[in-house]
């Protein structure tokens, strides 16, 4: 176990390649009888396809290494086609991101399931209480509720927070709260959370953030380093236990910035 790193956590990739490895695990049983059935929505049409493409990106995913079960049936259930504008539907089961309006874009799926994966830890009950920075179009919310007791998630731009609830509406997730407000202070009333999910990165985690994990929780952020002219961005997990905290960066990711204020 590492010594307690000084907060705000900040990355030093100049030691080299980022280390760690991918979450180990790749063997977890099936959902059982406590998982939840697949969301049901309303059908506008071109739902069986949707099913059949949404299929193909589960096994795509399990392909890329995905190998926790529960993520993989929280990602085939919800549709993320209904997340995008309809110019973008036929890409909505690609691996990519997609624009989302003011600037902002909903994160491959791919990213959105290694995230899950990495929070899940191979967990094999859902999780607790998680917080997520940056809302978005709302969609990783919507995995994440299928994974967790309760998800509260932080958009600072009102727009994307009504875009989110418009979106949610037909899912009807009694266990989903939108919250409208600047993720960089957290969400002292949720806390502690098992889990905490940024969608945006900065140079450094919040204090707040890791404040409000609870003990034997975890983190999952990007964070960026690098001078200016070279910015990296890397994931980094923050693993909360009763002597410390312990960080390990993984692989390079592109996220949008973290912004404080709202707007
Ligand atoms: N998970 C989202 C991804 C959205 S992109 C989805 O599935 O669509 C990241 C979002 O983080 C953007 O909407 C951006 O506005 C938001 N964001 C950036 N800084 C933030 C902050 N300090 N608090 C809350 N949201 C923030």
């Amino acid at each position: 176990m590492k010594e307690r790193p000084p907060f705000p956590a900040r990355l030093d990739f100049s030691g080299g390649k980022p280390k760690g490895n991918r979450a180990p695990g790749h063997a977890h049983p099936a959902p059982g009888p406590t998982a939840r059935p697949p969301v049901r929505v309303q059908s506008h049409g071109g739902g069986q396809d949707s099913n059949a493409v949404r299929m193909n990106m589960v096994r795509m995913l399990a392909g890329q290494g995905v190998g926790d079960a529960q993520v993989l049936f929280a990602m085939g259930s919800i549709e993320r086609h209904r997340f995008v504008d309809s110019a973008l539907v036929n890409q909505a089961y690609e691996d990519t991101s997609l624009p989302i309006g003011l600037g902002q874009t909903i994160s491959k799926p791919g990213v959105v399931a290694r995230m899950a994966e990495l929070l899940r830890n191979g967990a094999s009950g859902r999780l607790g209480r998680v917080l997520e920075i940056g809302t978005g179009c709302g969609y990783q919310a919507a995995v994440l509720s299928l994974l967790a007791d309760e998800v509260y998630s932080i958009e600072r731009l009102r727009g994307l927070h009504d875009k989110a609830r418009d979106n949610l509406r037909h899912l009807r997730l009694p266990n989903l709260h939108l919250l409208f407000g600047d993720g960089m202070v957290g969400y002292a009333r949720g806390a502690p959370y098992a889990a905490i999910i940024a969608a945006a990165g900065g140079e450094a985690v919040p204090q707040a953030w890791v404040d409000q994990l609870a003990v034997g929780g975890r983190l999952v952020a990007p964070v960026s380093a690098g001078s200016a002219s070279a910015r990296q961005q890397a994931l980094l997990v923050i693993d909360k236990t009763a002597q410390g905290v312990r960080q390990t960066v993984l692989e390079a990711v592109h996220f949008v910035p973290l912004k404080s204020g709202v707007a």
